[in-house]
Order: C-alpha cells, then structure tokens, then sequence
C-alpha cells in the first residue's frame, strides 16, 4: 500500500512552466573517448552532437535522422568539474542551507562518469574534486554558526539491503517513516557530526575503502550498488520581525526569537543503468539483476507518476525509492544528471539514459510551499 508523502507529490495547480526552479533539473553531461575506445571505435562515428548554446543534445539514430532533446545544462566532454558543480548542485546547496530538503543524483550506463560527477575526491589536484566534495564545501562554509549542526550518512543499497560505508559491520539497518509527517529515518546507521571539510574527505576515503571491501566480499561491482550521501542540516535562522517583513536585526543566536530549519540533501551515485541480462544469469547474479532492475524500474515508475501528476506515486516498491521519497519532488529541489559516452555502439544505452532523463524533466516541484 503506498502512501503520498508530502514531499513526493507533484502539483497541476502550482504548475508554472516559467519557473524553471519550479521543477527537476536536468544536465546531460558527455564524457570524452577512453584512449581504448579512441582506436578500437575508430570507425565508429560519434552519436551524440552536442550543442551547448542551444542546450540541446542530437542522437543520431542512423545515417539519414538525428533525435533532438532539450536540456538545461549541456557539458561537452571539455566541462569543468567546477561548472558541472555550479550549474547541476549548486542551487540544491542553496535551497538546502534555505531549509528545503533537495536531491542530486546521476544515471547513467556504466563508465560514462557517474562517480567521476558525483564522488571524485581530487585527493592530489582540488580542481578534480566532484559534487559530493563541493556540495559540503559550501554547506560547511554556509553554516558557520556555532549553534549550526551539520551531519552526514553514507550508504550503499546493494540488492535491496542499506549497508552503513562508514561501519561495514553494522546490520539491520532500515528505513522509519513517521506516517504524521511523512519524514524519513534511517535507524541504525551510523551518523557523523562534521567539523570541518579535512574530517568529511577522511570519511569518504573511510566510505570509498569499505565499499571496495564490501563488494569484493559479495563479489560484485560497484556499479552494481547505489551510493548515497545522506547530508543533515540544522541552521538557527532569526524569525521575522512582527509585521513580518524585516528581520529582527542584532538577534543572538540561541535567542528565543531564533527558529531552528532543518534540511536534508542526499546526493546519489546510482547504480549503472544498462540492461542486465536476466537470461543469461544465474544465481547470484540473476537474484542481482532482479533486485538492480526494481530500484531503477521503481524510480521510473515514480519519475513517471509524478510527471504526469499521477495521484498514487508508488515510492514503497523498492528501498532507493524509500529513501528519496521525502527529498524528490514536491517541496524539495531535485537535480539530475544523466551522463553519456560518445560511441555509437552504446546507443541503445545512450538512448534510453536520455529518455529517462526527459521524463524527469517534466516533473514539477512546489518549491514555494513550504513555511517560510
Ligand atoms: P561510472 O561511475 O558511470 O561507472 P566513472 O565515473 O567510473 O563511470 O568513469 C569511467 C572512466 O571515465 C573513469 O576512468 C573516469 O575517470 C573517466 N571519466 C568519466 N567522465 C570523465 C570526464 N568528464 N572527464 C574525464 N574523464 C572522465
């Protein structure tokens, strides 16, 4: 039985197509030619184009047609990680530090630079360094007061079970909603107050190493599993003053006159997007590819329901749609990156990745709703 949570609902009346923040954001981003694809597709033609003024992506399908789809952000395979970060998370940062829960998230086959966007630490060069980096960067520098709490959880879902990145050993791990107010938990995993962005990088490298252990061990890829960084937010914001327009000025933190906000951002490098052959597996393999289908199956499904302002969004049928249900659409700010090759060989692939995309595109987030 599913139930429409406030957060995860779409709205016809608030629809308003000229309010771009008003709805999920959509980037494509392409990534260049790996040095073996570069002699192996030599013959291959690429089948993208992409024209970045124009914000819109060309698929060529064959000799003679080419699909356009529109985006808004296009990066060529030159795009900085900083760009990347500006236009696709930085505006879900700022909504979060404003008190809205956000989400940013990357699909797309494997190898076509999910982690690269999402989780590269830049450990030797800070120009490389990812969204989850600079997502915390700012939302560090962007809560600096003393009474300002920032905390995170890292998680990996593998088939259907959350397993803790920063305390492998930790079982039973789950999801608690409050059916009041529709706010998600997760019970037991582990939760970190952050200090500072030096602490953050050790815990991610802490994350990266027990992911790496953690699949070894089930002997599968990290492809097989989504990452998500859970970022918890509490900001002491001073009240307006009585005729509700100004704010009070000078007002102590701490100080009764303050209210306290709380956000949430989850950032999620989602598991690869490519068709797993059901038929050709067996075993573990096949109960895999099953389990990967649901979660990406079921949040299309969500994607889909909330585009087309479906009343029943069915966020109950897989755990990856649990977990975002209370940050994806309705009040929250979501983005989507969606991350492609350049060969043609991939193009089913590639195609279906910048469907999916266009579906997400259409749905409509009420930004506007919540209390200010
Ligand atoms: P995915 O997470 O989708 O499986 P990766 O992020 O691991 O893919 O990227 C695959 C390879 O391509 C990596 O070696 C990565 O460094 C490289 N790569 C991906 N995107 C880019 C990019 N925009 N610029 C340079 N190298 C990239």
């Amino acid at each position: 039985h599913s139930q429409r949570s406030p957060s995860l609902s779409s709205s016809s009346s608030h629809h308003n197509k000229d309010n771009e923040s008003g709805r999920v954001r959509l980037a494509v981003r392409l990534r260049p030619r790996s040095a073996e694809e570069v002699i192996s597709d030599a013959d291959f033609a690429d089948c993208v184009e992409l024209q970045p003024e124009l914000k819109r992506l060309m698929l060529r399908k064959n000799n003679w047609s080419a699909e356009s789809y529109k985006f808004d952000d296009v990066f060529t395979e030159t795009a900085s990680q900083r760009r990347v970060y500006e236009a696709v998370a930085k505006p879900v940062v700022e909504s979060v530090l404003s008190g809205y829960n956000g989400t940013v998230m990357a699909y797309g086959q494997t190898g076509t630079g999910k982690t690269y966007t999402i989780g590269r630490m830049g450990k030797d060069d800070a120009a490389e360094r990812g969204i989850m980096v600079r997502s915390l960067e700012d939302i560090l520098s962007g809560t600096s007061s003393s009474s300002d709490v920032v905390e995170i959880s890292y998680l990996q879902l593998y088939m259907e079970s959350i397993q803790d990145l920063l305390a492998p050993e930790k079982v039973n791990i789950h999801i608690n909603d409050d059916p009041k107010t529709g706010e998600l938990s997760i019970h037991g995993a582990t939760l970190v107050k952050l200090r500072d962005l030096d602490q953050f990088l050790e815990l991610m490298r802490i994350g990266e190493a027990n992911r790496h252990a953690a699949n070894t061990k089930q002997n599968t890829e990290s492809s097989r599993s989504h990452a998500i960084l859970m970022v918890f937010v509490r900001r002491s914001v001073p009240q307006k003053s009585e005729d509700g327009i100004g704010v009070v000025p000078n007002l102590p933190r701490g100080n009764d006159l303050c209210k306290v906000r709380k956000s949430k951002m989850l950032i999620v490098d989602l598991a690869g997007s490519e068709r797993i052959d059901k038929s050709g597996s067996q075993g573990h393999l096949l109960e895999e590819a099953k389990f990967i289908n649901l979660s990406l199956t079921s949040l299309g499904k969500c994607i889909n329901a909330l585009a087309e302002n479906s009343l029943h969004i069915p966020t109950r049928d897989s755990k990856l749609t649990r977990l975002l249900c209370d940050s994806f659409g309705g009040s929250a700010r979501t983005s989507l990156i969606v991350t492609i090759g350049p060969s043609a060989r991939h193009l089913p692939e590639t195609s279906s990745t910048v469907m999916f995309g266009q579906r997400a595109m259409k749905i409509v987030n009420m930004v506007k709703l919540k209390e200010e």
